[in-house]
């Protein structure tokens, strides 16, 4: 990260005020000559606009995720598209919009990275110029239920594949699919070195929350040259819900800001770590520092089981006997003890509907934050 430049003191009601405000969340892999002019460009316009979350810029394009009052996101889609660096690699349905506002981000967060979604593979390796075939929402959904309708799924020559972080899936994914146990994108590439066998002669169907991840994570597994094809879901989940909201993709759809989740139909795919009851609003882990993510029901919640797990519910206590001592680590047990790139059982490659915890690691409940003191696992992923 070169530049970093931060504005907390916007206008954060703005999103209120002005009722309804709105998401967008966009990507755009683009060479740009130079990151740190847009960078200051992009300042410049999201504090015009009063728009909260983050923008990452780098050599290979721009991603964004923000909010605010519906005309100022309408504005800021207007100024990209009409913009000469952008407008003939976005379009208007690349913008893909939620409910939400400025109150969704803390702040204003717009940065000059290497990577525009950090897989830590520099763009120079693996380009997002290589990437696997994009299919349209209606072209996966058939590919997906050509798969599923097979009888005998692990026998398949094709593997459905959520290149997603284990907590991101564990609220919401395409049935059947595989879902990898890790918790950062930078660490999919070791996953898929661990795991070559596994994609041996098979046609790859990738998928994640709007497509960015899977431009690089599909380059990058179709560098191996060991599948038969890689295929990956154009505009991702987001696009994908906004046509089959009852489809094959189950539960919700995790979103790296405070609202965590979008929903698009009912279902509830995940448990309460603490009674297996479903469950699946994520909240922060009650004890000061943490920043893991926590799925516990009301009714445990009652009981105040509210840490991301037992050694740390105790931690919280302790600290709240003597706060004077308390010297937190920075990362909690629960995820320091979990696999970089765990390696799939080949007889099991696929996972039925749930993604549940293997042995070995996760025994107690979900743990998401690497980085203790932002609030979010990872800036702007899509
Ligand atoms: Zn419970
Ligand atoms: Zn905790
Ligand atoms: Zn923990």
């Amino acid at each position: 990260m070169s530049v970093q430049r931060r504005n907390t003191h916007l206008q954060r009601k703005s999103g209120h005020s002005n009722g309804e405000g709105e998401v967008l969340l966009y990507y755009c892999y683009c060479d740009l000559e130079d990151p740190d002019w847009i960078c200051a460009w992009q300042t410049t316009l999201c504090q015009h606009l009063h728009l909260t979350g983050k923008v990452r810029i780098a050599t290979e394009g721009i991603n964004g995720t923000v909010g605010g009052s519906k005309l100022a996101t309408r504005l800021y889609v207007e100024v990209m598209l009409s913009c000469p660096l952008f407008k003939d690699y976005l379009c208007k349905d690349d913008f893909k919009t939620s409910k939400g506002g400025a109150c969704c981000f803390p702040e204003l967060r717009v940065g000059v990275f290497a990577e525009i979604v950090p897989m830590g593979i520099s763009p120079s390796r693996i380009s997002y110029k290589k990437p696997g075939i994009h299919l349209s929402p209606g072209e996966f959904h058939k590919e997906v239920e050509k798969f599923l309708s097979q009888e005998n799924q692990e026998e398949s020559d094709t593997i459905l594949l959520d290149c997603r972080n284990f907590y991101e899936s564990k609220i919401g994914r395409f049935q059947g699919c595989l879902a990898p146990d890790i918790r950062k994108f930078s660490y999919f590439p070791s996953y898929v070195d661990e795991n070559l066998e596994l994609f041996k002669e098979k046609r790859v169907l990738m998928y994640c929350t709007g497509g960015i991840r899977c431009e690089r994570g599909s380059a990058y597994l179709k560098a191996k040259g060991v599948c038969k094809e890689v295929f990956q879901l154009k505009g991702g989940i987001h696009k994908y819900l906004e046509e089959f909201p009852d489809g094959f993709y189950k539960g919700k759809l995790f979103v790296f800001d405070e609202r965590y989740a979008l929903s698009f139909n009912s279902d509830i795919v995940s448990e309460c770590s603490y009674c297996g009851a479903p469950w699946d609003q994520y909240k922060l882990c009650s004890t000061p520092q943490c920043r893991q993510l926590v799925l516990t029901c009301p009714a445990c919640q009652g009981q105040g089981f509210t840490a991301c797990c037992v050694t740390c519910q105790d931690k919280g206590s302790r600290q709240a006997a003597s706060p004077a001592q308390s010297s937190f680590k920075e990362e909690c047990e629960c995820t320091a003890r979990r696999l970089r790139a765990p390696r799939e059982l080949l007889q099991q490659g696929r996972l039925p509907a749930s993604p549940g915890p293997r042995p070995g690691h996760d025994e107690d409940g979900p743990c998401l934050h690497e980085r203790p003191h932002l609030p979010f696992p990872n800036p702007s992923q899509s």
